[in-house]
């Protein structure tokens, strides 16, 4: 199937199963908005838990606040926002559709890499066995020519954008030969800078001096707070402050679904290290990262660290972890070195001391920072699209099955009578009654058994547990794992030891 169809599948199956809904549809929606629906609502929470609990709970020096979406419109001069948060934009004169220039030349470039990753296939395919993938991408000609192309592009593309220079970027488009992938077209506008803060109005007085901005980051409520934080909770460097909210930019083009949103929800943690050791925690803390998504099982194939090339106004050293999403590989999470440069500002800007004492070695300092910064929408569509399965069946029949990880799963277990009548709904009702305060279990009476299964499948439900004639007899019942699709006859006292094994976080944490 190709990749651009597979989206599709899984925003229809999204929307028909109650996970994502179109915001506002009844009037048509609103663009780059999405609603989280019963379902997608469960698997949000169960990935922000995992995050906290693995972020907060697990390290006794991480702390958890929840500032406002609005701030002092003084923050985002100091943080450098309403200067810096620009996207150079450029048009296409034939489609009319609007891009991000650099998007189009790292685009152009994520082609030649694929280039190169064709010859190194044929290499491979030619050598076999004897194949040695390091040398040959050292010596083969097609590969180097390409590599210095590369190199070349981005080093213009940095040093363009470095300096502002939005000619200089136009002029890369031009020469590179970039065609509008809509149309087909090189019939460029120049480029221009755009702001992404969204502004509104304080009170009921309009003009300059009342506008505020919904915050494009929450980073910054955790570094005004960082006093705060650390007087209040006696908190000795090196710490962090974690923190999930509300996000908002103006993205210039936000299409892929959930991906690129204009209200979005991050979970960031902003790490302060003693100056001088920022890079040693940027490394420990990018092992760590990592090792939160593999534990998830999602397909080691599936992620990549894409070191940044043109390093944020902040930052010292910047990576993304990307996820090889429908799309393609894209951003998921960055972890920055953003040195001391927001404390510093935010002491300039304010005029209070942003320091701290370090008994250690006896000396005040503004500390330095790591941050950790994911996208929660995006990590929902990189559990969904990891997860979604089409499985041919032994009968030929066909089924869809979301192989959500078991802790985050919207329903840990389906209670199903196998009929209606002869007291089997009551037994059924009396098991959900138990296995409720622990899970969240769905009650699900009607249809064929087999269309049941299909729908707790389509869902992504780990166990369905079927209350037969059998059970009345003698207190047992039978348990379906997902997965294998198996089926084995347990002791209803048994229900809650069997499900907690599986579906319980502290593996995951562990
Ligand atoms: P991109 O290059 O894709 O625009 P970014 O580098 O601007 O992303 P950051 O500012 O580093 O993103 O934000 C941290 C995280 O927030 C990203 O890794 C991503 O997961 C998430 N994020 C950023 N912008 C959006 C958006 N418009 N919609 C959904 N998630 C987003």
């Amino acid at each position: 199937m190709q990749k651009e169809d597979n989206l599709k599948e899984i925003i229809s199956h999204a929307k028909e199963y109650g996970f994502v809904f179109p915001s506002s549809e009844i009037y048509d929606g609103l663009s780059a908005t999405y609603d989280y629906g019963q379902l997608g609502a469960e698997l949000k929470n169960n990935i922000k838990t995992y995050w906290w609990k693995s972020m907060v709970q697990m390290h006794d020096n991480i702390v958890g606040i929840d500032s406002a979406i609005f701030m002092h419109p003084t923050t985002w001069k100091a943080s450098g926002h309403v200067d810096a948060f620009n996207d150079p934009l450029i048009d296409n004169k034939d489609s009319k559709k609007r891009y991000r220039a650099d998007v189009l030349i790292e685009d152009h470039i994520e082609k030649i890499r694929q280039k190169i990753d064709k010859e190194v296939e044929k290499g491979l395919k030619r050598f076999g066995e004897a194949f040695n993938e390091e040398e040959f991408r050292a010596t083969n000609p097609n590969v180097l020519r390409n590599a210095t192309k590369i190199t070349e592009i981005e080093d213009r593309m940095r040093e363009t954008l470095e300096k502002e220079d939005l000619e200089g970027v136009y002029n890369l488009i031009v020469d590179l030969e970039i065609a509008c992938p809509l149309s087909g077209s090189k019939n460029w506008t120049e480029v221009r800078q755009f702001n992404l803060m969204f502004s509104t109005e304080l009170g009921s007085v309009s003009g300059e001096s009342a506008k505020i901005y919904l915050r494009p980051e929450t980073a910054q409520g955790i570094f005004v707070n960082f006093l705060n934080v650390q007087k209040t909770g006696r908190m000795k460097v090196p710490f962090g402050i974690a923190q999930i909210g509300k996000a908002f930019r103006n993205e210039i083009v936000a299409r892929q679904f959930i991906f690129r949103m204009r209200e979005f929800e991050q979970m960031e943690m902003q790490f302060f290290v003693r100056p001088g050791e920022e890079l040693k925690w940027y490394e420990y803390w990018k092992d760590v990262r990592i090792n939160w998504h593999k534990k998830l099982n999602l397909g080691e194939q599936n992620y990549r660290f894409h070191d940044h090339i043109k390093l944020a106004h902040y930052a010292n050293a910047a990576s993304d972890i990307e996820f090889d999403f429908p799309m393609g590989f894209k951003e998921l999470e960055g972890i920055h070195s953003r040195t001391d440069f927001d404390l510093k500002q935010h002491e300039e800007f304010s005029g209070k001391k942003l320091q701290y004492f370090d008994p250690e070695i006896n000396e005040n300092y503004v500390p330095f920072v790591i941050e950790t910064s994911i996208g929660l929408d995006r990590m929902f569509l990189a559990v969904l699209s990891s997860s979604y399965k089409t499985e041919q069946l032994e009968n030929d029949s066909e089924r869809v099955v979301l192989s959500i990880p078991h802790a985050l799963a919207p329903y840990k277990a389906a209670i199903m009578p196998l009929t209606k009548k002869d007291g089997l709904p009551e037994k059924a009702r009396e098991i959900m009654d138990v296995l409720k305060y622990d899970f969240n279990c769905q009650y699900d009476e009607k249809d064929s058994p087999g269309k049941r299964y299909r729908r707790q499948d389509a869902i992504g439900t780990p166990f369905c547990i079927m209350v037969d004639h059998q059970t009345m007899e003698d207190d047992t019942v039978t348990i379906r794992d997902r997965d294998t699709m198996e089926q084995d006859r347990v002791a209803i006292a048994d229900l809650h030891r069997i499900i907690d094994s599986k579906v319980s976080m502290t593996s995951l944490l562990k």
